[in-house]
């Protein structure tokens, strides 16, 4: 039986001329490690499921991605976080969104699915949850990182919100701190397919800087950010998330696969290539059938992604 698992740390502007070989180093290595994690799991005969819970939890702790550690900031410039995972097997699913101190995001939405009879827990309450569930909580200054906060300084003079892909082209700003060298991006999700022929999917982010209003984007969304189904395959979306979420990508594309016979790789065209270009929802996703086949299509300027498969093949990209 095939397995194999894929990763991605966000998708946007990332262009290799505002990249060193440093950064670039450190994003590879990162992804690679994060890759390594989840791989070793459905390598022992670990469950979909663990392996992109373990995948994502290494991508949290890590601050160069927009999750967990080092999300960004909203408008109170605190850290409002939302994750989502779910199971192909039986469709179960956990999402939790607006929360503020739990260490790893995606835990939480893993506890929802599995020890609680809801599926979407959100703000206060999600977080009284997670102290039931003894998880790890971190205070403010363990998610602060000194980047997104002048990405959020920038945002806020501007009155602006933005997706930390894409700060250059819609804050312009003369006085402009952040130095596009350190531009940094990042929602982070995995897709897995296990030994038994389960699929899961997993995504967390700190949705986009300086959002108002309990904001929610389409990471927590089953369906829009995250989707999983045996029948078909499994999706963990990034990008513009009022755009994926009216256009329910990631059910989209299982829908397809479903009702028209598609291929993932035709599914992820018409929906990323086609659907999503016409609204002008900027972004990508990673994908994984039933068969093993993966995707990592995206139609902005790059995508940090990763992929491994029991057939041998391994990739760590960030460019077209
Ligand atoms: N999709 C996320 C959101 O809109 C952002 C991202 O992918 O970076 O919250």
């Amino acid at each position: 039986m095939n397995f194999g698992i894929a990763i991605h740390g966000g998708a946007g502007t990332i262009l290799r001329s505002s990249m060193t070989t440093e950064k670039e180093k450190l994003y590879t290595d990162a992804l690679r490690s994060a890759l390594q994690s989840g791989y070793s799991v459905l390598e022992k005969g670990g469950s979909a499921l663990d392996a992109v819970e373990t995948a994502v939890r290494s991508l949290e702790d890590c601050p160069l991605f927009n999750a967990g550690k080092g999300a960004v900031f909203n408008n109170a410039g605190a850290h409002e976080m939302d994750a989502s995972i779910m199971s192909g097997k039986d469709l179960s699913a956990g999402a939790v969104s607006l929360i503020k101190h739990v260490k790893n995001p995606v835990s939480l939405a893993r506890a929802v699915m599995e020890k609680s009879e809801h599926v979407f827990l959100c703000g206060y309450g999600a977080e009284d949850f997670a102290k039931q569930m003894n998880l790890e909580f971190a205070d403010d200054e363990y998610f602060r990182d000194e980047f997104r906060y002048q990405q959020w300084l920038k945002a806020k003079e501007a009155d602006s919100t933005f997706l930390d892909h894409n700060i250059q082209s819609e804050v312009r700003s003369p006085k402009s701190e952040v130095n596009a060298n350190d531009k940094k991006f990042g929602t982070v999700g995995a897709v897995a397919l296990d030994k038994d022929g389960n699929l899961a999917a997993a995504t967390s982010t700190g949705g986009m800087t300086n959002k108002k209003f309990g904001r929610v984007g389409d990471s927590p969304i089953i369906g829009a950010g995250t989707y999983a189904n045996n029948n078909t395959c499994a999706i963990s979306c990034t990008g513009h998330g009022e755009l994926f979420i009216r256009s329910v990508v990631a059910y989209d594309i299982s829908a397809m696969m479903e009702y028209k016979n598609l291929s993932l790789r035709e599914a992820c065209d018409e929906v990323v290539m086609k659907k999503l270009v016409k609204i002008k929802g900027e972004g990508g996703l990673i994908a994984i059938d039933k068969h093993g086949n993966i995707e990592l299509p995206f139609n902005s300027e790059g995508m940090y992604r990763a992929m491994k498969s029991s057939g041998g093949e391994e990739k760590v990209e960030i460019y077209k």
